[in-house]
């Protein structure tokens, strides 16, 4: 065995051992993800997420969005593919309402794993080509429908690891994350989402489901809105306070 054959041996260890490193983090706040905004005034950002996939995942709170427009409060709408699909016309006019963004929320929303974790019993993605493909599957179908890219993506569940989250941001996405669980999938009574709402602070970024009328998410969200308008609190989206995003190290 001469010295190259070792000193290929060696390299191709190396290289091979660095590419089946696993991932580290498994969770809802792994490194990367963007949980807080800094910001000088009373300022929150509402974000809600449009999941699809059953009929009961794919209804609209028509009423909850109506509260918003009639209130004139802005929020980021992270929205799943399948979502679209059941809800053609309504997508195309939430994407062209200017107070709202549209997010991308995955297009099998999947947990966004590099090796198949699963969470909830819900299969993640298993490799980065499957990290890449849940996340411009929805973008190119939310471009073709609108012409506007999308600059924030949320998995399936909200569950990452660090890896695929780096994947994401390499692939100019910041991770919608939350520092506000504002009605945990939508199963929150009212009281507990105006609770819920009523804790944020300036900075922070609360999450909601606008896919269940079902639930107490209206009910409680209208409530605490109209306190923290009270409060002298304002409303923004992902996109104007791009520039002040606060990520998990
Ligand atoms: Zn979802």
């Amino acid at each position: 065995m001469n010295f190259n054959y070792l000193y290929l041996i060696l390299i191709t260890t190396v290289l091979s051992a660095s590419e089946i490193q696993p991932a580290l983090q498994w969770g809802e706040n792994v490194t990367g993800i963007v949980t807080h905004f800094h910001s000088e005034s009373k300022a929150i950002a509402l974000t809600f997420d449009a999941c699809g996939g059953s009929p009961k995942s794919s209804q609209y709170d028509e009423k909850l969005i109506e509260f918003l427009i009639d209130n004139r409060i802005p929020a980021t709408l992270f929205i799943n593919a399948r979502w679209i699909d059941s809800n053609p016309d309504i997508f195309i006019q939430l994407a062209h309402n200017p107070l709202f963004e549209i997010a991308n929320h995955g297009t099998a929303h999947k947990p966004l794993s590099t090796e198949g974790k699963s969470i909830y019993g819900i299969q993640g993605t298993t490799s980065e080509a499957e990290v890449i493909a849940e996340i411009e599957g929805n973008n190119g179908k939310i471009f073709a429908l609108t012409g506007k890219h999308t600059h924030f993506f949320r998995s399936g569940t909200a569950y990452y690891d660090e890896k695929a989250v780096a994947i994401a941001r390499e692939h100019g996405m910041e991770i919608g994350g939350f520092s506000v669980l504002g009605d945990a999938g939508a199963t929150f009574s009212a009281q507990k989402v105006t609770q819920q709402l009523l804790s944020a602070r300036s900075g922070d970024i609360v999450i909601f489901h606008m896919n269940h009328p079902e639930g107490g998410t209206r009910e409680g969200l209208i409530e605490g809105v109209n306190t923290l308008l009270k409060e002298g609190f304002t409303f923004v989206r992902l996109s104007e306070v791009k520039e002040h995003l606060i990520r998990i190290p």
